[in-house]
């Protein structure tokens, strides 16, 4: 804490993250858990392929059959059966035999190289097709290596080897390499679900008719959208009245089922900031004011649920730009850790600045900005007008350009950090 009473970006992170636990494992379908983490060690069942087998769709030979073979004078073999892929050639391939194979299918007994069909006399365009099928001879046209287009049983995977880490986060290939192993489950950190209740007696619901004094809440929607691409499951709980009763039940319904409680806006000096009230009351709650813009006021806490959990609280600030902004530096961190997520930053970027950013009172200011790549190098300006009930400014931006609490202005030229929000452009 300073003088002022402020606390920095990182003390707030610290102390919210100190008491943020991660949630417990499910046993889940492996089709539904992209982007969770994995919470067992996986070793393998199988070894992946299960028998040698062919790369390439041709003849399966002995390569010392084919030894001299070439356009001029290719070597002849006899041609004693076919496989395709998921079926076992049950014969041998005797010296001078050959078998045609299709791709994946395993490799018969006896022979030790295949011969693509491109180099044989049953090329595409000469007499590939339903005639080649059937035929008792084939010409090599070129000498195979032992162990040409053979692909080895296991080297992929080998039954008993570990091929995962707890702690694993699961992306498509994660996903892709678990599934190769037959396992329709696995273990992985649950998904927190995350009630966001706004407070406000300003607020309509979309689809309201508009009303004198009155604006739509657009936080528990951009908020819920922030949760899901967290990885969290948003849980919008609609609007409470600005009144201890309505925002105490509408907490109290939340602590049944949620992991992690959202509120925006009520966490000012403002005379119907009730929040305050509210979590004093009902929860352990402290009121932060982080050394930040947009987003000063902040409030972290928790609540006892009626199953007797502690559910953590974040109280998010009512402008809509800090609602988000101070999601991204804590609410994002908070859900990863709650997931067992690693790396739960936005990456970063170093930019050159074209617009004048001031930072008029020695908090870090968070700029929204547009970064795009000119001349090797990134280059970020302004949305335009940066107020904190501005929500249009974060649309329009893909970064928030950081001025540090104690540069008092960065000008055109200088570099500075950009969290990247999305893509550059
Ligand atoms: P407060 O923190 O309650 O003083 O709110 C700060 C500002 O944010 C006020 O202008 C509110 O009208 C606005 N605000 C609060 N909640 C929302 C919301 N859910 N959607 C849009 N604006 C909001
Ligand atoms: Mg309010």
């Amino acid at each position: 804490m300073n003088i002022d009473g402020m606390i920095s970006v990182e003390e707030a992170r610290r102390r919210i993250l100190a008491v943020i636990e991660r949630l417990p494992a499910e046993e889940k379908d492996l089709a539904d858990t992209l982007g969770q983490v994995l919470a067992e060690d996986v070793a393998s069942p199988v070894t992946i392929p299960p028998l040698d087998n062919t790369s390439m769709d041709g003849y399966a030979v002995r390569a010392a059959d084919t030894a001299g073979a070439s356009e001029a004078s290719p070597v002849m073999l006899r041609v004693i059966g076919e496989v395709a892929a998921g079926y076992i050639f049950d014969g041998e391939v005797e010296p001078g035999a050959a078998v045609r194979i299709m791709t994946g299918a395993p490799i018969p007994r006896g022979a030790d190289a295949i011969v693509p069909f491109e180099e044989t006399d049953e090329t595409p365009g000469r007499n590939f097709g339903s005639f080649a099928k059937g035929r008792s001879s084939v010409g090599v046209l070129k000498a195979a290596e032992p162990g040409a287009n053979v692909r080895s049983a296991g080297e992929d995977v080998l039954e008993g080897s570990d091929v995962m880490r707890a702690g694993t986060e699961l992306g498509a290939a994660q996903i892709g390499v678990l599934s190769s192993l037959g396992n329709r489950t696995v273990r992985v950190y649950r998904r927190p679900v995350v009630a966001i209740i706004s407070t406000g007696d300003e607020l309509l619901e979309l689809g309201q008719s508009q009303a004198p004094g009155k604006i739509y809440d657009s936080n528990s929607y951009s908020i819920a959208a922030l949760v899901q691409e967290a990885g969290g499951v948003p849980l919008r709980l609609g609007i409470s009245h600005d009144t201890v009763a309505d925002l105490t039940a509408k907490i109290q319904d939340a602590l049944k089922t949620c992991d992690l409680l959202i509120t925006t806006a009520g966490v000012s000096r403002g005379d119907y900031d009730v929040v305050k009230d509210v979590l004093l009351r009902e929860g352990e709650v402290d009121f932060w004011t982080v050394r930040m813009r947009p987003g000063k006021p902040l409030a972290f806490g928790s609540f006892v649920a009626p199953d007797g959990r502690r559910v953590p609280h974040i109280g998010l600030p009512g402008n809509p730009v800090s609602s988000m902004v101070t999601f991204e530096l804590f609410g994002r961190a908070a859900i990863y850790k709650q997931s067992g997520r690693q790396g739960w930053e936005r990456p970063t970027l170093r930019v050159v600045v074209e617009d004048r950013i001031v930072n008029s009172d020695g908090r870090r200011f968070l700029a929204r900005g547009i970064v795009r790549q000119e001349e090797g190098r990134y280059v970020a300006s302004l949305t335009g007008p940066q107020g904190s009930g501005i929500l249009t400014s974060m649309a329009l931006a893909n970064a928030l350009v950081v001025c540090p609490e104690d540069v008092p202005s960065l000008e055109p030229g200088d570099e500075a950090e950009a969290m990247m929000l999305g893509p550059v452009r």
